[in-house]
This record gives structure tokens, sequence and C-alpha cells, in this order.
């Protein structure tokens, strides 16, 4: 499957330490993530993931125009609630999009748990 990783700042950690417990399910698949979230996850995982944009210039508009070209499967994406974020109207165009094209998004770390076990039952 095609998944894109895109955490926040603040929780850029708690990505980093799920993607560590499900080496697995993520080694299987081929992997989008935007800027600094994917330089963070090649550096500490060593997984493959090709990199996109960094978010607040552009990487989850990146993102938004693949899941709107049919070229994603799934998105994870770690958001930090509490802290305003200056790129937040793209943030909302890239969930829009996942709603317009039917595309499952995870949001937190709980509904990222259930899209594991698609992972892992799904390899490539
Ligand atoms: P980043 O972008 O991975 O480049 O930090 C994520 C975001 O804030 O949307």
């Amino acid at each position: 499957m095609k998944v894109a990783l895109i955490a926040h700042d603040k929780k850029k950690d708690d990505l980093i330490r799920f993607i560590k417990q499900n080496m697995d399910a993520f080694k299987h698949h081929e992997l989008y993530a935007t800027g600094t979230t994917g330089g963070r996850i090649i550096g500490e995982t060593g997984l493959r993931v090709q990199l996109k944009k960094s978010g607040p210039l552009g990487g989850d508009q990146e993102i938004g125009s693949m899941i709107a070209n049919g070229l994603l499967d799934m998105v994870i994406f770690f958001r930090d609630p509490l802290t305003a974020q200056p790129h937040e109207p793209d943030v909302s165009a890239l969930l829009r999009l996942s709603d317009v094209y039917k595309i499952p998004l995870a949001t937190n770390q709980a509904s990222a748990e259930l899209f594991i076990k698609k992972l892992l039952e799904q390899k490539k």
C-alpha cells in the first residue's frame, strides 16, 4: 500500500516511537512523508521514505495532490490539537480531500493502531 506519514512538531516523537513499535507493518509498504517528519523517520528508523516538502512549505498540499490523483491508500497524520499551526488551511484541505476521495486518514495514535492491522494484513 501507499502510505503517507505526517506529524506536527510536538507529535513527531510519538510518531517515531509508533513506527519503531510497528516496523513489521511499515517495512512492506511504500512510504511517503512531509519533509521534516520523513527526514526523522529515515534517520531514526532506517525505513525508505519518499520525501515531500515540509508541511508549512506545501508538503501537506503535495500529499493532498497525491490523494486527488489516486496515488495514496492511507494517511497517518499525528496532529497536535493544542497548538495553532500557520498552515492550518493546508491541513484542512488535506483532511477534506481525504473525505472527498474516501482515503482512510488517522489523526491520532488510537486510530493509527487500527490502520496497523490493515498494513499487516495487506503486506503490499
Ligand atoms: P513536516 O510537516 O513534516 O515538514 O514538519 C508536517 C506538518 O506540520 O504538516
